[in-house]
């Protein structure tokens, strides 16, 4: 394969030719050492080109590069930077080492956006970060994992506000070419394969013909497909155009690229891969392919469904009902009737797996849940809202028995940590700091850094923010052809001593970005308070169809016209990853006030957070668990109240911590505040630990990719034995638990009641359940009941042991509970299907409850 495309970056002076392989690897974007290399080739370039290597390469005078091919000091931090990559892609991985036996397989990773680095403009916000974050810890981890994507020829869009606050989404052409990715190429004996790799599939009435792009991230390769080709029609082209570009048609198209194409991609590159990981619903239609791979082989539908099952883990990343893709019906039957045609006889089946009856509509998440045996949210509290959410699957269970799951989000260290506290962690953390970040122990050493040293890094990335956000604000001025004096007057803007407020991110109603605007008066007394000032830079983009959205850009807007707020609270365009960087590197508090519990983790905060930036923000997502009390500010309200009172309520408590904590903390003791270093310091210690995606891509190794290997193998030796048995099991009791019944429950209280209770805690129940043709051992039966404790009422579940065979259908049960619970409501007796094959508990949404 040619790690280097671009003709220009092959013919590089011979000392310095390994800075095309460098450009081709995305490894520069988490090194700082690296990008600065990049940089001193020629600063203003670099900055022109949105660091963007390839095109720097290519772009740039020969002579230039002569020069530096001859500049000794140039050389040497050339070498450097080629020797560090060279250790670290040859150091022996953390994943090597814990699981060798499983580094043959692959585990692909689909998502629709990733978002690795502002140079390669396929992301849109939190989710393509997050992919691209995933990816970067894979490498570093030396998991096996291979990213599936799609090619976007005009990215998302490049944001640009207007004079009346408007936002102006430009569309970009991409010339591949000049982007750090390179032409897939068909495997061959040879070693320097020719041939481009391209996929066809079958797409509606139609064939679609993708070319298969490479992007190397360190150590591991993402594969982009890009639909953009002149075999294909004028309008299958435009497919790939744009990343959530278009209508349902487009999106549903997009979807069926993304999915089947991204299989028949790793086919062809010939990848062994063990798990598919479907990064929210867009990808799940992988997961149709995978059934029809297995379906070829002979494998009967339910057989071949619990093979895909056992090796597909899908993470679900929004509580917000309208950010699950759905199709209608004769849509989905349209945009994939090759493989309905092609298995006619299991038409129903297959719609069966993402059908929402309500709503007549093939629902994507249904898929994904449907053909993933581990599925999880993103955050904890997500997690939870996920299980009620999709309670209804699962039969009569309660919420938390619900078979959904969460990981924690965290994002990448390296890409986000600001190389001049890089600098500073070193000299007081141990040398094995950043390879063992998630272990807790290495980050004790934040508290010996001394107050002024912490401090004065800080300072110094604020004053690099406001110089940025003064440059990008007077580009703002400048092409809205504003007066010159307006232009000018951006120099004054914003200033280093102020206390600075950071809200950035999608703008996206929920996440009510006007919310701090709810009383200007009482902002404007914060803002301008001559002793105590307050400043905020708001930045982030709405979707070009979500019209509230752009309404709300506009509203920051003006409020940011005003007399009494100009240069002060600032409205900064285009937010990608480089201004995300500056931001949550230079602010002092970092504010996030969606609407609970719509946020299903944020990563921004904990961006922010290994910044020695504090959080201030409603308890949702991440925050809700990351937050201990004393590491940040937790902005209050009572969830059980209706929005309008919350919505007033959140208002209240984020003008009151400020007034009362916030402004008074950062301003104690003038030139150094000793306490809010303290808590930023804090800060640091207790969550970079945490939220970083090491810790996110381990854990995604241990309980899910390594579980589905496992699992997976021991479904499909001996020609899939296992998983025929499992499905044939499954279509038995599917088909014979209308038999079992539980026809009597008794706890004994009609003896001696009251004295009994007084004397015993503990009282004996006793079920008799009736079972028809299911094997009572391929049950469990169980007492549920509730239980008081301090943060509410528990769910409990007692096991009852079967007592006596009371006839071949028959048994009864028993189990001993405390004897305070009365028959009636306060207990039940539930029985329901069990199995050691199971991936889960409740695998069947089969529960008789009496
Ligand atoms: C991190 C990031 C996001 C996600 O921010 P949230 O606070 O999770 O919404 C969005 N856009 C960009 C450019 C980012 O870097």
């Amino acid at each position: 394969m040619y790690k280097v495309y671009n003709p220009k970056l092959r013919e590089l002076p011979l000392s310095i030719q390994r800075l095309g392989e460098l450009a081709y690897n995305l490894w520069f974007s988490w090194n700082d050492q690296a990008k600065a290399l990049f940089a001193r080739i020629d600063p203003l370039l670099w900055d022109q080109y949105v660091h963007n290597p390839v095109r720097l390469l290519s772009e740039i005078d020969a002579s230039k590069l002569q020069q530096l091919a001859a500049d000794e000091s140039f050389l040497q931090q050339y070498r450097a930077v080629m020797q560090q990559w060279d250790d670290e892609v040859q150091a022996p991985s953390w994943f090597e080492e814990t699981y060798p036996q499983y580094k043959q397989q692959a585990i692909a990773y689909f998502s629709a956006e990733f978002g690795f680095h502002e140079s390669l403009p396929i992301y849109s916000g939190g989710l393509g970060v997050l992919a691209g974050d995933h990816c970067k810890s894979a490498s570093d981890l030396g998991v096996p994992l291979v990213g599936i994507g799609l090619l976007y020829k005009k990215g998302y869009f490049n944001q640009k506000i207007d004079t009346d606050g408007h936002q102006l989404a430009e569309t970009m052409q991409y010339d591949f070419e000049k982007l750090p990715i390179a032409p897939a190429y068909v495997r061959s004996a040879s070693s320097e394969p020719t041939e481009e790799l391209v996929i066809t599939l079958a797409l509606a009435d139609r064939t679609v013909r993708l070319k298969v792009w490479h992007v190397q991230v360190g150590r591991i390769s993402v594969y982009l497909l890009d639909a953009d080709l002149e075999e294909n029609s004028p309008w299958d082209r435009e497919l790939t155009a744009q990343l959530y570009g278009g209508n349902q048609d487009i999106r549903i198209a997009q979807e069926v690229l993304l999915g089947i194409g991204g299989v028949k991609a790793l086919r062809a590159l010939g990848i062994p891969t063990g798990v598919f990981h479907i990064n929210e619903g867009h990808a799940a239609f992988l997961s149709l392919e995978r059934l029809r791979e297995q379906l070829d082989k002979g494998l009967p539908f339910h057989a071949a469904l619990e093979v895909i099952r056992a090796s597909t883990v899908f993470t679900t990343h929004t509580p917000v009902p309208a950010g699950h893709d759905a199709f209608p019906l004769p849509m989905f039957d349209f945009y994939l009737r090759d493989l309905l045609g092609a298995y006619d006889s299991h038409r129903g089946d297959l719609t069966q797996l993402g059908l929402d009856a309500d709503k007549n509509v093939f629902n994507m998440t249904y898929l994904a849940l449907n053909t993933a045996a581990i599925r999880g949210g993103v955050s904890k509290l997500h997690g939870q809202v996920s299980r009620e959410m999709f309670r209804k699957f699962h039969g009569n269970i309660g919420a938390e028995e619900v078979p959904i799951g969460h990981i924690t989000n965290g994002v990448h260290l390296s890409t986000w940590l600001a190389p001049e506290l890089r600098e500073l962690y070193s000299r007081f953390l141990p040398g094995t700091w950043v390879t063992s970040q998630a272990n807790k122990d290495q980050w004790a050493g934040i508290d010996l850094i001394p107050a002024e040293s912490l401090w004065s890094v800080h300072k110094q990335l604020k004053e690099k923010l406001i110089g940025y956000a003064r440059a990008n604000l007077r580009e703002q001025r400048r092409r809205n052809s504003m007066p010159a004096d307006l232009i000018e007057e951006v120099r004054h803007y914003l200033s280093k001593d102020a206390l600075t407020i950071g809200f950035a991110r999608r703008f996206a109603t929920y996440k009510r970005a006007n919310l701090v605007f709810s009383d200007l008066n009482r902002l404007d007394r914060l803002v301008n308070d001559p002793d105590r000032p307050v400043q905020l830079l708001f930045a982030g983009k709405a979707h070009p169809a979500d019209r509230p959205g752009q309404e709300l850009i506009r509203e920051v807007y003006r409020v940011s016209q005003m007399d009494r707020f100009r240069g002060k609270i600032v409205l900064l365009e285009n937010y990608d990853m480089n201004l995300a960087r500056y931001l949550v590197q230079g602010v002092d508090v970092w504010l996030n006030n969606p609407r609970r519990p719509y946020e299903a983790s944020g990563t921004s905060g904990q961006k922010a957070a290994l910044n020695g930036v504090i959080n201030f923000s409603v308890l949702d997502g991440w925050w809700e668990e990351g937050y201990d009390g004393s590491n940040g500010w937790s902005i209050e309200m009572n969830n059980d109240a209706d929005w309008l009172t919350q919505e007033k309520e959140n208002t209240e408590s984020i003008y009151r911590l400020l007034e009362n904590e916030i402004i008074p903390l950062y301003y104690n003791k003038g030139a150094l505040p000793v306490q809010w270093v303290e808590r930023m310091k804090r800060s640091i210690r207790t969550l970079a630990p945490v939220y970083n995606t090491d810790r996110m891509v381990m854990d995604y190794v241990n309980k899910t990719y390594v579980p589905s290997l496992i699992r997976t193998r021991h479904f499909i030796d001996n020609d899939c034995e296992e998983a025929i048995k499992v499905a044939d099991y499954k279509q038995f009791i599917l088909q014979h638990w209308r038999q079992v019944r539980i026809i009597e429950v008794s706890d004994g209280s009609g003896q001696a009641r009251i004295a009994a209770r007084a004397a015993q805690p503990t009282k004996e129940v006793t079920a008799t359940v009736k079972f028809g043709a299911v094997w009572y051992k391929d049950t469990a039966v169980e007492i549920v009941y509730y239980e008081e404790q301090p943060d509410g009422w528990h769910q409990r579940v007692v096991e009852m042991e079967p007592s006596r065979v009371l006839d071949d259908r028959t048994v009864l049960y028993r189990a001993v509970i405390p004897s305070h619970l009365k028959h009636g409501p306060h207990f039940s007796v539930r029985v329901h299907p069990i199995s050691a094959s199971f991936a889960r508990r409740f695998e069947l949404p089969l529960v008789t409850t009496f």
